[in-house]
């Protein structure tokens, strides 16, 4: 029997016992962790300042690369998925978790119990990344960015063809901007189009730096220019949030735009949260983020597995 707390506030902070650990944490724990894991390099999963009074950082390199590129932070233990690591009696088994480049998922195993923390993950195959396999534990702490059953969407390959006749169409009598997150779907839609297509492709200087490090850990993006301007006859890629002339058809590619633009997401959608559930065996669920409080309750009423979404959780394995 083995008694957990855990903290659900900006990070997850669990303790059993005199055993701490921090996950994606954004605040400084109460007290110090033992160890502390980063799944992966979005900014709403690690703060520098707080990783700066923190030891044992768990992280892989490629996600170090990005997040701290002049090796400032002190105290971080690179993991690569397929290794396995211990840390003051805490076996720490690391895998991919088909997100962004470099993201990790990570079964924690204590005593008898084995805690996974999924991270941001994704199931499905991609033209870029490997995609994560779920992991057996008896407590998952899952994402659950889309754990609502509005967020189902279509398959990859009917999400790539759209994505292609679309963007094919406009090409060729003007100019066409996709927006989307900058790390993550950014590379997903580059690889796509410039392999998919003979357009030539425009991607904004600050998505080119990350796509160059996706190249650097061994991904194909196929050919690409940088710029920040669009021109006719070739997709331009951009961030979200960019601004643009209203005659310039831009196309919101996100999870969050199912019914306003193209629903490519690198998180897992309701269906395969739901089959990472399934799949994991798990005796109690936690989902960290997003739609807690209704993937929780789906959780217990239709999976028939323990679900809680508070804040502060007490759990006995
Ligand atoms: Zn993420």
């Amino acid at each position: 029997m083995m008694d957990i707390r855990l903290l659900v506030s900006r990070g997850v902070f669990l303790e059993t016992g005199s055993t701490r650990i921090a996950l994606d944490p954004l605040v400084l724990p109460r007290a110090k962790p033992q160890a502390t894991f980063i799944s992966h390099a979005h900014q709403d999963h690690y703060s520098t300042k707080v990783l700066r009074k923190l030891s044992n950082i768990v992280m892989s390199r490629v996600t170090r690369k990005i997040i701290d590129p002049k090796r400032r932070l002190k105290n971080v233990i690179e993991v690569n998925p397929g290794e396995t690591i211990e840390i003051d009696g805490l076996v720490v088994e690391a895998f991919h978790s088909g997100h962004i480049i470099g993201s990790l998922q990570f079964r924690i195993t204590l005593r008898d119990a084995a805690i996974v923390y999924t991270g941001d993950f994704n199931l499905e195959k991609r033209v870029v990344l490997q995609p994560a396999t779920p992991l057996r534990g008896d407590l998952i702490l899952i994402d659950g960015t889309y754990g609502h059953p509005a967020y189902v969407f279509p398959k990859r390959r009917e999400i790539y063809e759209r994505i292609i006749s679309r963007v094919k169409e406009v090409a060729g009598s003007g100019e066409i901007v996709l927006k989307s997150r900058k790390l993550g779907v950014a590379q997903e839609l580059t690889a796509l189009i410039s392999m998919s297509t003979s357009l030539p492709v425009i991607v904004e200087p600050e998505i080119a730096r990350y796509n160059e490090i996706y190249e650097e850990y061994g991904e194909i993006l196929g050919r690409y220019a940088v710029s920040e301007e669009p021109r006719r006859g070739a997709p331009l890629i951009t961030r979200l949030s960019r601004r643009l002339p209203r005659n310039i058809p831009a196309i919101p590619v996100t999870g969050w735009a199912l019914k306003t633009g193209i629903p490519l997401s690198s998180h897992a959608d309701f269906s395969q949260l739901v089959e990472y559930v399934k799949r994991s065996k798990a005796q109690v669920v936690v989902p960290v983020c997003g739609f807690r409080e209704e993937f929780s309750r789906y959780i217990r009423e239709n999976l028939g597995v323990d679900s809680y979404s508070g804040k502060d959780i007490s759990i006995r394995l």
